[in-house]
């Protein structure tokens, strides 16, 4: 177990929740939603309690749904009764963990939140390499429990996510093309089905629905209570940051593509192309090295003829230094203060992904569409993938965009309500203009615009994740707007081939 515990603020602290209800449990007969059985167990929080606004909260600051209870639960039983509960009523379920859904999807109007954010307890066995996860913990909890001991997991960089809804979709991280994606690490997970049974799903029981946690998406199966992953020995690492006027996009562009999803794999980076009236671009990194391989490796960023660097910073520090660092909570974790689940703002973002080099015409259009962005906070972020994401045979996990060189993830923030509508236009603008150059979508940046998004999530694997469904949740207990189907509808076809090719790009 972890040492230190890490400062943590949210809007209203958990023992206000508590407190509508002495004891953490709803007393039987206190409101009509408790009056048959099954049982609704666990902190529930009902409309009307001093912390409903607060446990309903997303994230994504768009979405505000009302759910007609929330239940934050303490351990698998309480997740088995709020199932059956819910079921026994017919009434919608969503299981949450860090509530970093882009689209909300984890709340919903008028049913049952199964929340497992209590479920944060992180054990770490040194010696055999594994380390159990509570479903809600946060990525921070999970690195720093991790640190404390010289291990970690390749996971996202935002401090706040859940590891539930991070490693089901598959989770991308600084350390993915080192060390593969969070869902690669994964052994085994404890989940809570349809019919309320506690089951564990590994490489000797259940096997299917492991391989189906391993990228198929949040919310599909059942509500995972803990997930067991292995772990990787980790001290230093170097990171850096490099920065270009805006107007060097082109060249700066065309030199990372020919870099960043082949270079050295102990290096992951991203390349964020904000718009034009940013006035400038950025490429951010690690690699698991010293200062001096990094320096070397990075050269080809560096040295351009056509496009010099404003700014470039490069830093050797404990990963954990730099997980904070990267996360935007500064590099000393003894100082860390995390403002968890808060609202950040209102965001739209969709994804693709590029499977070959972007010629000039593809160029040009990112250009022009991060030329005419409604503000400054709109980008276009590249995620590189390659090394050891691309090792994997893209059926041997659910995740299947194994040989794709780079995520491209449309971003837009905004404040004023009246902003949303011109945001949300440029991004799928922006995604649309692309999509002669990108094919297939990441699950986990999940997009309520995106047509066709069966294929374009599952590709090939998505006849094998339907079956899986029919298998494990054949009433689609679990559905939400972008869940998997018992049945494939006709137009996505048994095999789904047009999401993600089988054939590697990257050579
Ligand atoms: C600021 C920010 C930064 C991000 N950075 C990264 C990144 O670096 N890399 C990356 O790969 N992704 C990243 N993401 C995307 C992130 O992986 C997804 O949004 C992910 O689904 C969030 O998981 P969550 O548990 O926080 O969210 P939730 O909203 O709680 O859940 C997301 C989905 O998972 C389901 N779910 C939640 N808990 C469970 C459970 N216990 N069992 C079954 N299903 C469950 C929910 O029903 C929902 O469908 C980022 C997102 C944000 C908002």
């Amino acid at each position: 177990m972890h040492a230190r515990q890490i400062s943590r603020r949210s809007s209203r602290d958990a023992r206000d929740r508590r407190a509508a209800w002495p004891g953490g449990r709803l007393p039987a007969g206190e409101a009509p939603v408790m009056s048959a059985e099954p049982r609704l167990t666990g902190r529930v929080v009902l409309p009307g309690d001093p912390g409903y606004d607060d446990a309903r909260e997303v994230y994504n600051a768009r979405f505000s749904r009302r759910p007609s209870a929330i239940v934050f639960c303490q351990d698998a039983q309480d997740v088995a009764n709020a199932v059956r509960w819910a079921t026994a009523r017919d009434a919608e379920i969503r299981a949450r963990s860090g509530r970093h859904c882009y689209e909300g999807f984890s709340v919903v109007d008028a049913g049952l939140v199964i929340d497992v954010s209590d479920l944060r307890s992180v054990r770490v066995d040194r010696e055999r390499g594994v380390a159990v996860v509570g479903a809600g913990a946060d990525l921070i909890t999970v690195y720093d429990a991790l640190g404390q001991v010289g291990v970690t997991l390749p996971a996202g960089s935002c401090p706040t996510v859940g590891i539930a809804g991070l490693t089901l979709g598959g989770g991308f991280g600084l350390l993915s093309r080192a060390l593969g994606l969070t869902c690669d690490s994964l052994l085994a997970v404890e989940m809570v089905t349809a019919d309320g049974e506690v089951i564990r799903a590994d490489e000797r029981e259940h096997q299917d629905l492991l391989w189906a946690c391993q990228g198929g998406g949040g919310g599909n199966f059942g509500v995972v209570t803990s997930f067991t992953f292995k772990t990787h020995p980790v001290s230093e690492v170097s990171i850096f940051r490099i920065s270009w006027p805006w107007g060097e996009l082109p060249s700066v562009l065309e030199a990372w593509q020919a870099f960043a999803p082949i270079t050295d794999e102990r290096l992951t980076c991203i390349l964020k192309l904000t718009a034009m009236s940013s006035g400038e671009i950025s490429c951010v990194g690690q690699m698991l090295g010293t200062g001096e391989d990094l320096n070397r490796t990075i050269q080809p960023l560096l040295s351009m003829r056509a496009a010099a660097p404003v700014n470039v910073s490069i830093e050797t520090m404990p990963h954990l230094n730099a997980v904070g660092q990267l996360g935007g909570i500064g590099g000393d974790p003894d100082r860390w203060t995390v403002h968890q689940h808060q609202a950040q703002a209102s965001f739209k973002n969709a994804s693709a992904y590029a499977y070959e080099r972007f010629g000039a015409e593809a160029i040009a259009a990112l250009t022009a569409e991060l030329s005419r962005a409604p503000s400054a906070r709109c980008l276009v972020q590249l995620d590189a993938y390659g090394g050891a994401v691309g090792r994997i045979a893209p059926d041997a996990t659910a995740f299947p965009h194994r040989h794709a060189m780079w995520s491209l993830q449309y971003q837009a923030y905004w404040t004023a309500a009246a902003e949303e509508k011109e945001n949300v236009a440029w991004v799928e603008r922006a995604r649309r203009a692309m999509l002669p150059h990108t094919r297939g979508a990441y699950i986990n940046y999940i997009d309520a615009e995106l047509e066709d998004w069966l294929t374009a999530y599952y590709g090939a694997n998505l006849a094998r994740l339907s079956a899986i469904k029919a298998m494990y949740d054949p009433r689609e207990v679990f559905r939400f707007p972008r869940s998997i189907p018992r049945s494939l509808p006709e137009a996505a076809g048994a095999s789904g081939s047009s999401g993600a090719p089988d054939t590697p790009n990257i050579v």
